[in-house]
């Protein structure tokens, strides 16, 4: 699938606020500094939609994109922030769990994970409670071109070793990168399939 127009539509905090859902809608989801704004770019092939490091943690809004008026993009704020403090962490983790249990036409959920890192408590527990809620989502590694392939390959698979311990099976998943492209095509044929399903 090729993407041709890419639009802004609104910040919200409420889900209720959201634009109308009446479209497929697809949320990107991952800690403060994960790739999440480089890897939405890569995909809608526009440099700055979703602006790439801004202080982390201030982002703290739903926002919505349009793409080419098929479907939607959400690019929620990144969790685990340190230096916010509890209630306002508290406040957008109420939010974002608000919208991904409410949302009634949000698809499939790409949780974001930096392919470097062995599994973080804070990601596995985030995607726990989406396996809990029974939302839909998938793995997105992030930052591939940063490893060789042998190590990406490694640490994949350590990821669902990890995985395996309290799941069935390991989800769906992606390995990306924003600079190479890589994972780019993968994610919108995913997105173009579902699309056909709604
Ligand atoms: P966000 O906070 O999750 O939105 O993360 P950003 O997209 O702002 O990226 C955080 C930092 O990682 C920036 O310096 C990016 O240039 C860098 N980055 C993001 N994605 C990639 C990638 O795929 N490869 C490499 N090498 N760097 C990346």
């Amino acid at each position: 699938m090729k993407v041709s127009e890419a639009i802004f539509l609104q910040s919200n905090t409420d889900y209720q606020k959201c634009p109308k859902p009446d479209k497929p809608e697809y949320a990107f989801i991952g800690r403060s500094n994960v790739g999440k704004s480089s890897l939405i770019n890569s995909i809608v092939q526009k440099k700055d939609l979703a602006k790439t490091s801004q202080t982390p943690g201030k982002t703290q809004l739903i926002n919505h994109f349009q793409i080419d008026k098929k479907w939607y993009l959400v690019d929620l704020p990144g969790y685990g922030y340190a230096k916010v403090s509890k209630v306002e962490r508290e406040k957008f983790e109420k939010m974002i769990h608000e919208y991904l249990e409410n949302r009634e036409n949000l698809i499939y959920t790409f949780v974001l994970v930096d392919v470097r890192h062995e599994a973080q408590k804070i990601d596995l527990e985030f995607i726990n409670t989406l396996g809990e809620k029974g939302i839909p989502f998938c793995i997105v590694f992030t930052k591939a071109d940063k490893l060789s392939k042998t190590a990406v390959d490694k640490n994949v698979e350590a990821y669902q070793q990890k995985m395996l311990e309290t799941w069935e099976e390991m989800p769906q998943f992606f390995v990306t990168s924003s600079v190479n492209g890589s994972g780019r095509k993968e994610i919108l044929d995913t997105i173009d399939n579902l699309n056909k399903e709604f």
